[in-house]
């Protein structure tokens, strides 16, 4: 095969929102009518060209392109299939506008709804997809970005979402018969990829790659045909670029078979999330005639490699595919841009990390060295040396209080007796109404962190700030009339740094930051070391809220789960450890916090779902360690201590019997848009139940008449005495003129249902 011909070394993706956010503050700013589009594209060029002169230059043997995105690869892929839904076409908008309207929603028409990605915590939007869905190839953005960058001499590989993926990512539109299904429309729109691919062939692209990652859970036998069929039509097509499948987030499972033995040139591979994955694609002896691209980088998270370890696997493949590339899991899309440019971060620790630009190098290397080319391997192998044998990862009296529990470390009362005693400690009303936790954060709360990180407010001022704030939060919520009291949040800015910046074992980044969505970036902190608490975190805002009122207020945590699930969390050991070890320092919490005369406590964790494994075999080792970490979190407590926990999203149909096993006293949830759908698991739930009756991601404020009627639905479907009135969510991203009224038609709601129970 000629050499030009081959993958070789390559990534899957790269970040796009530029290693200052430059993206997003271009995007933001078009959005704000500060920069006109001309000014918004040459931003965006100039980030895709750094990244492909970037890339080349680091010596990939072949760069992706296409990967760049405005707000979201999948929103992309419909908009160049022209299946952008009416109520945005019709607007009468630019392209770029129309774009916008359809990622971010309208007066006219309400954005397209968007969900996390896999198990992931980017969020793509969803297409929405009917019968009478044509697609056409009416974007040219792949075409553009192969000529932009070949334009500066760098060959590249367009990316797409595979067309299989896309379909079963898409839902059914509003209207749409019972029985359709979007995949109903997979040779509709094979017959469109063939015209793209026929383009970009006669263009003189080499290879296109197809992002099949919906193959890394579990399918159907039909979902599995759709996939053989798709790639047996695209593979068979006269005139086309190569074809790259790329699996990732996990292992392939049958469907390696099925793309093994379809005439595509070849086959992405993730052998990072699960170690075995190796082993069924090196017994596959169709890869034969494809080039296998052996993902042993991890894109997801922000390790060094294990040089000789991933070397290792991908020379396992040697006598399987036909020729061997050396890749990255899986687009590194999820981890920050360079560990170079964060100096404040422990020196050794630096040493240990990859972010994008590092694992670049990495894939490099390992090509060279799986070429049998010469590759100095040393300095990688003295970091993971180094890491290995570091003492300082570890904390003694932390593993020996872990190897001392025992499971009644994990276990509260019996919750009829746990039930009673709350009743009397805390002689709350029926329907007893509350908020999630954060208030809206105004720009004065905002500027008074800004302040004392920078040095220019002293503790003091920074305390007395705060105070003042709580103070405005607890007689507000006094006077609006609900029961169970909140302090706020203020001092937070994020509800897992927050925790990560006070706990030992974590370490923060300053230019850490990776999209979570549109021009949302999140900056994961580092969870290195053992975990463990020096001092109390939340102790102080807590007590000094309850000082000054009678009713109860909440305090307010972050669970284990959700800690791990939104950190860069170590790999070297299980993360069901890492998860007992975090458990414990939010124990340590939750005992400070009960010691401090706090009588209800609040665990949130919204992440449960999102870490739920993709496959089904996976889920009861998940849920084990996932329940447990919870309940150690909130054990060893009286049973007059009332533990409530928050989730937010509307499906968690699959999380169910997890829900129930945490075994926490009330858990709110996000239900206003479903209508209280949600509640139709929760009938038989023994404990209390608060599903949301306000949409907090909506600016509207529901009326009492509005809200009653969601109170009553929830009352029909769970026993009366179970409910519990509050807010989907906390209500940080809203402004007082919409929390207020709302939340006075809240409580009004509870107040007039009362007396009908
Ligand atoms: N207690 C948090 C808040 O109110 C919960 C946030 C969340 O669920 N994401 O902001
Ligand atoms: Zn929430």
């Amino acid at each position: 095969m000629a050499e030009h011909n081959r993958l070789g070394s390559t990534v899957l993706g790269y970040p796009r929102i530029g290693p200052d956010r430059e993206l997003k503050k271009a995007v933001e700013g078009y959005w704000a009518g500060r920069i006109d589009e001309a000014e918004l594209q040459k931003v965006a060029r100039g980030l895709r060209l750094d990244t492909w002169r970037a890339l080349a230059k680091a010596g990939l043997d072949t760069s992706p392109s296409n990967t760049f995105s405005f707000y979201d690869q999948v929103l992309d892929n419909t908009v160049l299939f022209g299946a952008l839904p009416r109520r945005f076409t019709e607007l009468g908008l630019s392209p770029i506008d129309t774009y916008f309207a359809a990622a971010r929603g309208v007066q006219e028409a309400p954005a397209l709804e968007m969900t996390k990605w896999f198990d992931t915590n980017y969020h793509y939007l969803v297409p929405e997809l009917g019968p009478d869905t044509e697609f056409s190839v009416s974007g040219g953005k792949p075409l553009d970005e192969y000529r932009e960058a070949r334009a500066i001499g760098v060959e590249t590989r367009p990316v797409l979402v595979g067309p299989v993926t896309y379909l079963l990512l898409a839902k059914a539109a509003e209207g749409a018969p019972g029985g359709f299904s979007p995949l109903d429309l997979l040779p509709d729109l094979v017959t469109a990829y063939a015209r793209l691919l026929g383009t970009l062939h006669d263009e003189g692209v080499r290879w296109v790659q197809l992002d099949e990652p919906a193959f890394a859970a579990d399918r159907t036998p039909d979902e599995l045909e759709a996939l053989r069929q798709a790639y047996a039509a695209l593979g068979g097509l006269e005139r086309r670029p190569k074809l790259l499948v790329a699996g990732y987030f996990g292992a392939l499972g049958d469907a390696l078979g099925v793309l093994a033995r379809s005439p595509v040139d070849g086959l992405a591979v993730d052998l990072v999330t699960e170690p075995d994955a190796v082993h069924a694609v090196a017994a596959e002896s169709a890869l034969r005639d494809k080039e296998v691209l052996a993902g042993v980088v991890d894109g997801r998270n922000v390790w060094r490699v294990d040089a000789d370890a991933a070397l290792a696997k991908a020379a396992t493949l040697l006598g399987t595919a036909g020729s061997v590339g050396v890749s990255t899991s899986c687009s590194l899309l999820h981890v920050p841009y360079d560990t170079a440019r964060e100096s404040d971060v422990d020196e050794r620790l630096r040493g240990w990390l990859a972010f994008a630009r590092q694992k670049v190098e990495e894939v490099v290397l390992l090509g060279k060295a799986l070429a049998g080319e010469p590759a100095d391997l040393s300095s990688a192998r003295a970091a993971t040396a180094d890491r290995a044998n570091a003492g300082d990862l570890r904390d003694d009296r932390v593993r020996a209080r872990l190897s001392a529990l025992k499971p009644e470390h994990s276990r509260r009362g019996d919750y009829a007796e746990r039930a009673a005693a709350q009743r009397e400690a805390l002689g709350l009303p029926p329907l007893p109404s509350t908020t999630i936790g954060s208030f809206p954060q105004t720009g004065d709360v905002r500027k008074a962190r800004a302040a004392l990180r920078a040095g220019r407010i002293d503790a003091g001022t920074y305390r007395a700030q705060m105070h003042a704030e709580i103070e405005k939060v607890v007689r507000l919520q006094e006077d609006l009339g609900l029961d169970v009291l909140v302090h706020g949040e203020p001092e937070r800015n994020d509800m897992v740094q927050y925790f990560a910046e006070q706990l030992s074992g974590f370490a923060a980044t300053e230019f850490g930051w990776v999209q979570s969505y549109g021009s949302r970036c999140v900056r994961p902190p580092i969870l290195f070391g053992d975990v463990s608490r020096p001092r109390p975190m939340t102790v102080d805002w807590a007590s000094y809220a309850q000082s000054l009122t009678a009713k109860p207020v909440k305090g307010m945590l972050t669970g284990p789960v959700t800690i791990l699930a939104w950190s860069f969390v170590r790999d070297d050991q299980p993360l069901a450890d890492t998860a007992r070890q975090v458990a414990l320092a939010i124990r340590d919490e939750v005992h400070d916090l009960e010691s401090a005369g706090i009588r209800i406590i609040q665990v949130d964790e919204p992440a449960l779902r999102e870490l739920l494994p993709l496959r089904a075999s996976a889920h009861a080792a998940y849920f084990g360690w996932a329940v447990e970490s919870f309940r150690l979190a909130t054990s060893g407590i009286a049973d007059s201590t009332q533990i409530h926990t928050h989730m937010c999203y509307s499906e968690f149909g699959d999380i169910l019997p997890a829900i129930d096993a945490i075994d926490a006293d009330v858990t709110s949830i996000e239900a206003a848009r479903s209508r209280m759908e949600v509640l139709d698991g929760l009938g038989d739930f023994e404990r209390g139940v608060g599903p949301g009756v306000y949409d907090i991601h909506s600016p509207r404020v529901p009326d009492v008449d509005e809200v009653t009627a969601l109170l009553r639905t929830a009352v029909a479907a769970v026993a009366p005495d179970r409910i519990w009135v509050n807010p989907d969510c906390g209500l940080k991203t809203r402004t007082y003129a919409e929390v207020e009224p709302a939340l006075r038609n809240l409580v009004t709601a509870a107040h007039r249902l009362r007396p009908t129970l």
